[in-house]
């Protein structure tokens, strides 16, 4: 699930594939960009914002650029040697490949590939707010946001990038579990909304650098979540059986004891 450490690590991958390379081609298979031509571009800076990937261009003369990209659900990059075969996913799931001497970067399945003028970043990832990630995290602010919206519930709070830019659909579930708070619990209710986002930016963030998210520490298969993806499985902690329901256009899975309504 591509949240925001799955967005660093790609961000990484980027940086390792390109960053201070030419681009010696470049193929954009989405109907916007099919006539960009990026040959001739440095790629400078390769950075993520929340979930959003930033790959920064520069050029002689030219103002310097964003090559935009989102992984929502399912997209993804992959770096490759100049002749290895391309075994990531499908070819009809390209959107774009990139070239430089020594490597190749393709994104399969990637959403909202924009190129804009570096100065206009904000435009994209102007809205969100603090990143868990970023060097500039900052958890107050992050509940300041949350906390001016005590109507909604805690998930959906969690959720919302404009809020704090990062937490996807796992690290939602999980981090209410460890905080045994119910998901439809609204925010004016909740008690330590800090210990919750704090909670949060710690889960994302101890699985940077590696691509198993685990919020229980196993990395072992069927071990690495509390609930999330397990349905009618017995709770680690009290054996209840899991629970999942549709939340807001999304799943979520909680225990019933451990995260008793209120
Ligand atoms: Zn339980």
């Amino acid at each position: 699930m591509p949240e925001g450490d799955t967005v660093w690590n790609t961000a990484r991958v980027l940086e390792k594939a390109l960053t201070g390379e030419v681009l010696t081609g470049s193929d954009f298979r989405v109907p916007r960009l099919a006539t960009t031509d990026l040959t001739g571009w440095t790629v400078a800076e390769s950075a993520s914002r929340g979930k959003h990937l930033l790959l920064r261009l520069t050029r002689d003369g030219r103002p310097p650029h964003t090559l935009h990209s989102h992984l929502r659900m399912d997209g993804a990059w992959r770096a490759y040697a100049p002749r290895e075969r391309w075994t990531g996913r499908p070819a009809h799931l390209i959107r774009v490949v990139l070239r430089t001497a020594r490597s190749v970067a393709v994104g399969y399945h990637l959403h909202e590939v924009t190129l804009i003028p570096t100065a206009e970043e904000d435009r994209l990832v102007g809205h969100l707010g603090p990143d868990l990630l970023g060097a500039d995290w900052d958890p107050a602010e992050a509940v300041r946001r949350i906390a001016a919206k005590p109507s909604a519930t805690i998930a959906e709070a969690l959720l919302d990038q404009r809020n704090l830019a990062g937490v996807g659909n796992l690290y939602k579930a999980e981090t209410l579990f460890l905080r045994g708070l119910w998901p439809w619990t609204p925010v004016a209710r909740v008690t330590d909304l800090t210990g919750t986002v704090e909670l949060a930016q710690k889960l994302v963030a101890a699985n940077r650098g590696r691509w198993t998210q685990t919020t229980t520490g196993s990395l072992r298969k069927g071990e690495t979540n509390y609930v999330y993806g397990r349905r009618a499985q017995p709770c680690r902690r009290c054996a209840t059986a899991i629970r999942k329901a549709e939340q807001d256009e999304r799943v979520t899975y909680w225990c019933p004891r451990c995260q008793p309504e209120p």
